[in-house]
């Protein structure tokens, strides 16, 4: 049977580590100093507090501030130059050509961002849709990534047992929610190593979350094919 890539975005198909990621850090400090009438220390002391809470400042603001996540996560993503500044790997689209099934970028981003993305690393063609966090709003609340509840809903839109879908991250913790759930997982080791999210440490070990680890996305089809294919 052929596996369902589900490929995260930022630090899994391109390093979001060294001008995106500084400039949506900037954008959302300034957006909730401005948005809830704070300096800028206590918009920064705010957004770590929901962070450690909730796993996202999207979540705190909309629970607790009445804030439209839409308008949120227009302000927070500007990006006028991301097909100049987007770090394009060029094995990116010919590894991604070589996985066999269906490939879904599944990302706590916007859907505008995603999109331009996929088009500026030049894999669009590769990509057979985008699952953005707008996506991810259902049962009257948002639940992104390391949501359990999410990802059995896309699994069961995918219409395919769980165990022939694979996480493709660089987040540990979204790969341990993805284990829970039944999915294979791969992680993505060369572009940054951010920490395990206080609130949502998990006791497992790598080794009982990861299936396949690889540096890059370009390793995949060499790497991780064989061990997460299951046999026909
Ligand atoms: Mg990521």
């Amino acid at each position: 049977m052929t596996p369902v890539w589900l490929l995260d975005l930022d630090n899994t198909l391109h390093d979001a580590m060294p001008v995106v990621f500084p400039r949506i850090n900037r954008a959302m400090t300034a957006y909730v100093a401005r948005e809830l009438s704070l300096d800028e220390r206590e918009a920064g002391a705010l957004r770590a507090h929901y962070w450690q809470r909730y796993g996202a400042t999207l979540l705190g603001l909309v629970r607790h501030h009445g804030i439209d996540p839409h308008h949120f996560l227009r302000e927070t993503h500007p990006f006028p130059d991301l097909e100049r500044i987007v770090r394009r790997d060029h094995r990116l689209a010919d590894a991604l050509r070589r996985l066999p099934g269906r490939r879904i970028v599944v990302t706590n981003s916007p859907l505008h961002y995603a999109s331009r993305v996929v088009r500026a690393l030049g894999i669009a063609a590769r990509i057979d849709s985008i699952v953005s966090i707008e996506a991810m709003s259902f049962a009257g609340r948002w639940q992104p990534k390391p949501s359990r509840p999410m990802l059995r809903r896309l699994v069961a839109r995918l219409r395919v047992p769980a165990a022939r879908c694979v996480l493709v991250e660089d987040t540990p913790v979204n790969l341990a929610a993805a284990r829970r759930v039944g999915l294979r997982t791969v992680l993505v080791t060369g572009i940054s190593h951010r920490p395990f999210h206080p609130a949502r440490r998990t006791r497992a070990g790598a080794s009982k979350r990861i299936d396949v680890q690889v540096q890059s996305v370009a390793h995949l089809p060499r790497k991780a094919l064989r061990s997460v294919t299951l046999p026909t």
